[in-house]
């Protein structure tokens, strides 16, 4: 289903004209801000010089660290009075970021959010569950006001309340839901705890599942418990939110917004661009942004374009699954570790549960690495030591996927720490 087919659809040719002159427009706009005013002029560019895609390559990059540099208003490119609303980062691990919006800019994003869901299949008929954060996270307005765009009936429950989601489930029919893959292991956890069957007891139909990477078998785990389907969307505050790309009927890859954004995939080392279908770093410019335009965001997720067109009929290429971020991989014994990689082990065995973390240390000067494992409730008798066979067979299937053997330990069900934002899966604790 097409939430706006003519714009979904276009030609390339024309899609990739669009992007040309949308890059002289927001090259010239990025440049009224205190930031690129200062990076263009470093980088020896001439806004107005820019003519369309054939030059974006000569125009700078920009990172996380350069939105922190000038927090809070450096990048923002519009009169004041223009802007009406912020998302910031919560700042716990240096300094904050903040992102900035005009109207147009609320109304651009709530349209695509509204694409995105209408591209799953629902329509203004559905009862909608947001069980994201809402205030300065991004997932909880961005979504809802995609939702109210669609026309769904919309619960703004934000996360946790776990009981309540439940219940609320139950009240009002929900039957589309968004929420972190961490908080929906979770979710099935409880239902299984209170005797409810979602296939059962729910009109649970779709479960737009994002905001932190998961693998395949983790999709297969919710869509077997929740008789839900289940699509995998992407999106980051900087590029306003969730709604950025998001899965098709087909989930063959997530469609990017290419009338929004140009998308760009580089080789983290070298910055320069790989070959269609080869895996590098995500790097965006907006392209309709008043706010706060981005010009060439290395996002530091890991993903690639997937070649072809997509049966479904929408010309916007599709991105593979996130696989990890260039900054979250773990070098252990000089082995490159994605987390994603040892979640996939992890998630394919149907005896282990929704709760895992890795922990890293050094011990004689050497990496080690344990991974404590939940085992699941439907598989767990009381006694953890007598589970020594599926302790072995999870660090073998940890070492076929990663080459590194783990130390492996197996906990009881719901034991380790729940979050109900994004799951904190990695404890490194080497540098101590
Ligand atoms: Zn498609």
């Amino acid at each position: 289903m097409f939430w706006d087919k003519v714009k979904e659809t276009m030609p390339r040719e024309e899609l990739e004209a669009l992007q040309s002159a949308r890059l002289r427009e927001v090259a010239l706009r990025a440049a009224r801000s205190p930031f690129y005013k200062n990076r263009f002029a470093e980088a020896g560019v001439e806004p107005g010089d820019v003519r369309g895609l054939e030059d974006l390559r000569r125009l700078p990059f920009t990172t996380k660290q350069d939105l922190r540099d000038w927090f809070p208003y450096g990048l923002v490119a519009a009169d004041m009075k223009d802007v009406v609303r912020l998302h910031a980062s919560s700042g716990t691990t240096g300094k904050s970021t903040a992102v900035f919006y005009s109207r147009a800019d609320i109304d651009n994003w709530a349209d695509m959010v509204a694409r995105c869901m209408a591209m799953t299949g629902a329509d203004s008929s559905d009862v909608f569950q947001n069980m994201t954060g809402y205030g300065m996270f991004t997932g909880g307005l961005g979504m809802h006001f995609g939702a109210e765009r669609l026309g769904m009936l919309t619960i703004p429950m934000g996360a946790g309340n776990t009981k309540w989601q439940m219940a609320n489930m139950k009240m009002y029919g929900t039957t589309v839901i968004h929420i972190t893959p961490s908080y929906a292991l979770h979710l099935c956890e409880e239902f299984a705890a209170e005797g409810i069957d979602p296939k059962r007891d729910l009109k649970l139909r779709i479960a737009l599942v994002g905001a932190e990477p998961y693998s395949e078998g983790t999709r297969r785990k919710l869509e077997d418990f929740l008789g839900a389907s289940v699509f995998n969307s992407y999106g980051l505050s900087e590029m306003n939110g969730p709604g950025v790309a998001f899965e098709c009927v087909e989930k063959n890859g997530m469609h990017l917004w290419e009338d929004h954004y140009i998308l760009e995939i580089v080789d983290p080392k070298t910055l320069e661009p790989v070959a269609e279908g080869e895996r590098g770093e995500i790097v965006m410019t907006t392209l309709t942004r008043e706010a706060m335009p981005i010009i060439r965001y290395r996002v530091r997720d890991l993903t690639s374009v997937l070649p072809g067109a997509c049966p479904c009929g929408r010309t916007h290429r599709r991105i593979d699954r996130i696989t990890g971020r260039s900054d979250d991989m773990l070098i252990i014994k000089g082995v490159n570790v994605f987390p994603s990689q040892i979640e996939d082990a992890l998630m394919s065995m149907s005896e282990v549960g929704g709760g895992w973390q890795i922990e890293l240390t050094r011990v004689e000067g050497a990496d080690h690495i344990a991974v404590n494992v939940e085992v699941a409730d439907s598989f767990f008798r009381g006694d953890i030591k007598e589970l020594n066979r599926l302790r072995k067979s999870i660090q073998g299937a940890i070492k076929n996927e990663t080459l590194v053997t783990p130390e492996v330990k197996l906990v009881e069900p719901n034991t380790l720490p729940r979050s109900v934002g994004k799951a904190v899966r990695v404890i490194d604790k080497r540098q101590i």
